[in-house]
């Protein structure tokens, strides 16, 4: 595999702007959602199983720091890493009182192997008074907001019971970047309702947005949710390893060569995952996306204008 550009590259940035590799490490807050606890809506997102997508729920209850070392202890030796990324994932970690942020957050950034912190949340989840606080972190350390924008078609949105509307991802994305913090923008590819000019479409939308860092997932039906039922009663196709690699390398044809490319693929555990039925490990996938893209000599940004 040749070292041409095909995409923005997380770790290459990451080594770059660290010097060296920094590993992300997932933690529980001890969040809920507004969209699960009847703020916003019951039930959350219809295709919202967090268990699938973080291993940090099981150390829900233990502090911060115990999560970080034991982190540490668990990939250390298997990363060759120093440094860490303290990454609060499971559920909404910006959903709850400023004290309880700000006393979340500090532990983790008084650890002496952390060096950024990362929250994952709804852009609804943001205010001016929890920005202006996290404005004062991105100047202390390498800080970014993860934000569930999973689509901007407003009627996928009331679809999959998300509880938002695009102008409310457009909105919190501009008042972050006026923070000047980064921005990592979550989007999901392959929902129902939805083809491949909503991706291009979406592809050129994020261009326009001061975003720094994209994670892109293919849709999986994750069992007991309500995407589950919609999926088994309805039985609609979900695309196949080839056309999803399809899709996002149009995506990133039309994306802003500038947006560092975070994660391209999902691989939920397969005893959680109804469908789709190709698991490959997640090296796997990312070469087999570039052998296809050297082939057709493409990259990220060839359409941007
Ligand atoms: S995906 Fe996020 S916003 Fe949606 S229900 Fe799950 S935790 Fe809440």
């Amino acid at each position: 595999m040749s070292n041409k550009f095909l995409y923005n590259q997380y770790s290459t940035f990451i080594k770059k702007h660290f010097g060296e590799r920094v590993q992300k490490i997932s933690l529980d807050g001890g969040f809920t959602c507004p969209n699960r606890d009847g703020t916003v809506g019951i039930g959350g997102c219809t295709f919202c199983n967090n268990d699938s997508f973080s291993t940090a729920t099981k150390f829900r209850g233990k502090s911060i720091t115990w999560q970080i070392d034991n982190a540490i202890n668990r990939i250390g030796k298997r990363y060759q890493t120093n440094k860490y990324i303290a990454y609060f994932q499971t559920y909404s970690n910006t959903y709850g009182k400023i004290e309880q942020l700000k006393s979340l957050y500090e532990e983790a950034i008084k650890h002496p192997q952390i060096v950024g912190i990362s929250i994952g949340t709804r852009p609804d989840c943001v205010n001016d008074e929890i920005l202006d606080y996290l404005e004062t972190v991105s100047k202390r350390c390498f800080l970014t907001i993860e934000y569930g924008i999973e689509s901007f078609e407003n009627e996928t949105l009331k679809r999959i019971n998300r509880g938002h509307l695009t102008e409310t991802s457009t909105n919190a994305i501009i008042a972050t970047s006026k923070r000047n913090i980064n921005i990592c923008a979550h989007m999901i590819i392959g929902l129902p309702g939805e083809n491949i000019d909503t991706w291009v479409g979406a592809a050129k939308t994020i261009s326009t947005l001061p975003i720094t860092f994209l994670k892109l997932h293919n849709l999986e039906i994750i069992k007991g949710t309500a995407i589950a039922e919609e999926f088994i009663q309805n039985s609609w196709k979900l695309q196949t390893f080839d056309e999803y690699v399809d899709s996002i390398i149009l995506f990133l044809e039309y994306l802003n060569n500038n947006i560092v490319i975070e994660r391209l693929f999902d691989y939920s555990p397969s005893e959680m995952c109804i469908a789709p039925a190709w698991h490959y490990d997640y090296t796997t996938m990312v070469n087999k996306l570039r052998f296809i893209m050297e082939q057709r000599k493409t990259y990220q940004g060839r359409h941007y204008k």
